[in-house]
């Protein structure tokens, strides 16, 4: 490989979704990822004022205790935002485009389909659905245009990213990335530590406000920032919890939110679910695949102004690359 090109672009410098690339494409966010300043001061704001507070209090009233306090929740904070970066500067799970429909991937003409499209470049035409195999039961997936690909199980075309996306959960405009295979167990992390952190901050708004000054009714007109900060993380609490817990259901019963709102599992089999110890085990303990696109390399010099990449059929075998399924 030479480098003696100056003008020579890396995938990320020619990638054709919408996608925003920091440090020389190391960081792949989403066209979005601006909302996530307004996410980082929702969340940012009220912890620090939180600990600014427990900070004065440390000085006059039950040292030990406001100290203790004001550890737990930078150690919340600190954890909630971590999370909240490793969720929306990572890739997603982006699946490589396609110039042309390889030839493995198109299907024989028996197969049953109503509907047929033509590729890209008009050369060929190919069914707009496919049956797929997946853990002895027939899952169909779809032709995508834009990417040119049989989408994997459980991969979907993310029209905000405009890229096709592996075990597509939702696209998050609080976290302004797609919530996806490589990125869903620290979006998890994420919802679980800023669940905590509100009820944290609101629990502890109240116990030192009554430490401090006692009576109940008497603590509002006190102390009105805790008041304030117990007030805020009270209604914050319903909509991240709630988010937290409709997760750790999808989790349990091996379901994205996508999956969820389309299909209605409940109706029909779900193909994925397996024990919710082994679904719960399979999302957070399981290594998550590498990245289908290395973004830092050169890309090829005829592919500056479109798409790059190929697609490898064994994807196809299922929503994960590891998993054993075969293409019917
Ligand atoms: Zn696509
Ligand atoms: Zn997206």
């Amino acid at each position: 490989m030479t480098s003696q090109n100056p003008e020579r672009k890396r995938i990320y410098q020619v990638w054709p979704g919408k996608n925003k690339f920091y440090c020389g494409g190391r960081l792949v966010f989403g066209p979005d990822a601006s909302s996530l300043l307004l996410t980082i001061c929702m969340i940012g704001g009220p912890a620090i004022t939180f600990c600014i507070r427990m900070a004065f209090l440390i000085q006059d009233h039950h040292p030990l205790f406001h100290f203790v306090v004001l550890i737990g929740a930078i150690l919340l904070t600190f954890m909630a935002f971590t999370f909240l970066f490793l969720t929306s500067s990572r890739d997603p799970g982006i699946i490589p485009r396609n110039k042309e429909v390889p030839e493995a991937e198109i299907p024989d003409v028996t197969t049953q389909s109503t509907e047929w499209v033509s590729n890209k470049l008009g050369s060929v035409k190919v069914p707009r659905t496919k049956d797929v195999m997946v853990n002895s039961f027939t899952v169909k997936v779809k032709f995508c245009d834009t990417c040119q690909l049989y989408r994997p199980p459980r991969a979907f075309h993310c029209s905000i990213c405009n890229n096709c996306v592996q075990r597509f959960d939702h696209h998050c405009p609080w976290v302004g990335q797609c919530i996806a295979l490589r990125n869903y167990p620290f979006f998890v992390c994420f919802l679980s530590c800023s669940t905590l952190l509100c009820i944290y901050v609101f629990v502890f708004s109240w116990v030192s406000m009554l430490k401090v000054h006692g009576e109940f009714y008497v603590v509002l007109a006190d102390d009105l920032i805790l008041g304030v900060l117990g007030l805020y993380c009270f209604v914050s609490i319903w909509f991240v919890g709630g988010l937290c817990v409709f997760h750790f259901y999808l989790i349990c019963t091996n379901q994205t939110t996508c999956e969820n709102f389309r299909y209605h599992y409940d109706k029909k089999e779900n193909p994925y679910r397996k024990g919710i110890l082994e679904n719960v085990k399979e999302l957070f303990f399981a290594r998550i695949p590498p990245p289908l696109i290395k973004f830092r390399d050169w890309a090829p010099e005829e592919e500056y102004d479109v798409e790059v990449g190929s697609i490898s059929s064994e994807l196809m075998s299922s929503g994960k690359p590891d998993s054993k399924a075969g293409v019917r």
